[in-house]
């Protein structure tokens, strides 16, 4: 682990942590990055080559984090502390994984999280609070000192300051496994949104975490709800009951009307949110969420936007894991399309934060991304549809041929998704015997 964690820090940042190292000139230096990166010497040649080594007491072991549960990629990763050796300064290296790169202090770091500049997940947060506190004495001892050093899942993801990442386990569409419900709070109000596991355990999981920031000035002010589907909802009464028990009281669930209406006889929406309506907490910092009416996932689906920190809540308009199903009629793929360019036509956005995996931090490429995957889609459908394809399942054959046969009935209802709007569109006309013909016009 020590070896490759110096590596990787030659590999990414161009420091090189070897005992030997000191008399290379900042040339030698490149010309060994050089000669790893085109693969010309592994790594213990190279060692070897330049009669370099390691020496593990170089590297102080400051905790070992796994990836929480949503993420598709699984990492358990060791970390090390250790001190740049002299005349050599980190910076990203031309073939790096790493998109950019400063060289500032780990307080200032912190503070740019603190200000809702940039997004941290768990282990760089803890390095960096850690890390501001000062190079103490106990210094390995504060990086030692949360369960989550030691392999403890991390289950809340503070990815924004005042925004909790809780995901929860559910029975949703695969390759997800999990639901994201938010927390947002301040000093005195909690917003609980999307509570939707049905299981006991994730619910009660849930139930503490939620408690934890329960204190005599600060209660949970309602339950939000992005839109209708079970696997985003199923948590709701078990969060309510155990309020009721805890703090005595039942909190308002607040849903979109249309959402609410579907619900009926399975949760009990207390408030509508309309369009444009804003969301705002009472006490510190001040915390102001606007609603948007974004259907097309669903009918009734609602993001929440924060005009300050230019983050939003996408529901499953936009996910950090998997697809976004477009199911007639509870989906509609027109309505879809212009709710992914009202998103995209919010100014500032910094970070979006869905419905499964991942907060995204490149919002509008992935918007783009979204937009063009769905056109390109479309028009390869409308040439199938020209070329004689006249049903969904001949249509898929031709189209999906990138998914695998046991996902064909999942990419039959997006194809009819698309069909409709292209019916909308008057390019494709439905006939008696429910086939598709393409219309005469051309684009
Ligand atoms: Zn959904």
């Amino acid at each position: 682990m020590i070896s490759c964690a110096a590596r990787e820090l030659f590999e990414e940042v161009g420091v090189l942590l070897a005992r030997g190292s000191r008399t290379l000139t900042t040339g030698q230096l490149a010309s060994l990055l050089d000669d790893l990166e085109s693969k010309r010497m592994s790594w213990p040649e190279l060692l070897r080559h330049y009669g370099l080594h390691l020496d593990a007491s170089d590297f102080t072991f400051v905790g070992r984090w796994v990836t929480p549960p949503f993420a598709p990629r699984r990492f358990d990763t060791w970390f090390f502390l250790v001190s740049s050796p002299p005349k050599q300064e980190p910076r990203v290296t031309p073939d790096s994984e790493l998109e950019s790169g400063e060289w500032i202090t780990a307080r200032e770091a912190h503070a740019k999280w603190e200000r809702s500049e940039v997004i941290a997940v768990p282990p760089v947060l803890h390095a960096l609070e850690t890390l501001a506190g000062g190079l103490t004495d106990d210094l390995v001892e504060r990086f030692l000192s949360v369960p989550e050093a030691h392999r403890e899942p991390t289950r809340r993801i503070e990815f924004h300051p005042n925004y909790i990442c809780f995901p929860v386990r559910t029975p949703t569409k695969p390759p997800a496994t999990h639901t994201n419900c938010y927390l947002i709070y301040n000093s005195n109000e909690i917003l609980v949104i999307d509570p939707g596991s049905p299981y006991g355990d994730e619910q009660a999981a849930l139930a503490k975490c939620v408690d934890s920031f329960v204190t005599g000035a600060r209660t949970v002010r309602e339950i939000l709800l992005t839109h209708v589907h079970p696997d985003h909802v199923a948590g709701v009464n078990a969060l309510n009951d155990h309020l009721e028990k805890a703090q005595g009281a039942r909190v308002p669930v607040a849903a979109h009307r249309v959402t609410a209406e579907s619900l009926q006889n399975q949760v009990s929406v207390d408030r509508f949110i309309e369009d444009t309506e804003v969301l705002e907490l009472n006490g510190e910092p001040a915390i102001k969420l606007r609603a948007l009416d974004t259907p097309g996932h669903a009918r009734g689906h609602l993001c929440f936007h924060d005009e300050r920190t230019g983050a939003l809540i996408s529901g499953d308009n936009i996910v950090g894991y998997g697809s976004v199903l477009i199911d007639p009629p509870e989906g509609n793929m027109r309505d879809y399309l212009a709710s992914l360019a009202r998103m995209r036509a919010l100014p500032q956005l910094s970070v979006l934060f869905g419905g499964h995996g991942p907060a995204i931090a490149n919002p509008y490429e992935k918007i783009d991304e979204y937009i063009a995957h769905r056109r390109q889609r479309e028009e390869l459908i409308l040439a199938a549809v020209r070329e004689g394809a006249s049903t969904p399942k001949e249509i898929v054959a031709r189209v999906y041929t990138d998914v695998s046969p046991k996902a064909h009935a999942m990419a039959e209802r997006a194809v009819l998704a698309h069909l409709e709007k292209l019916i909308a569109d008057g390019l494709v006309s439905e006939q008696t015997d429910g086939e598709y013909l393409a219309t005469q016009t051309k684009r």
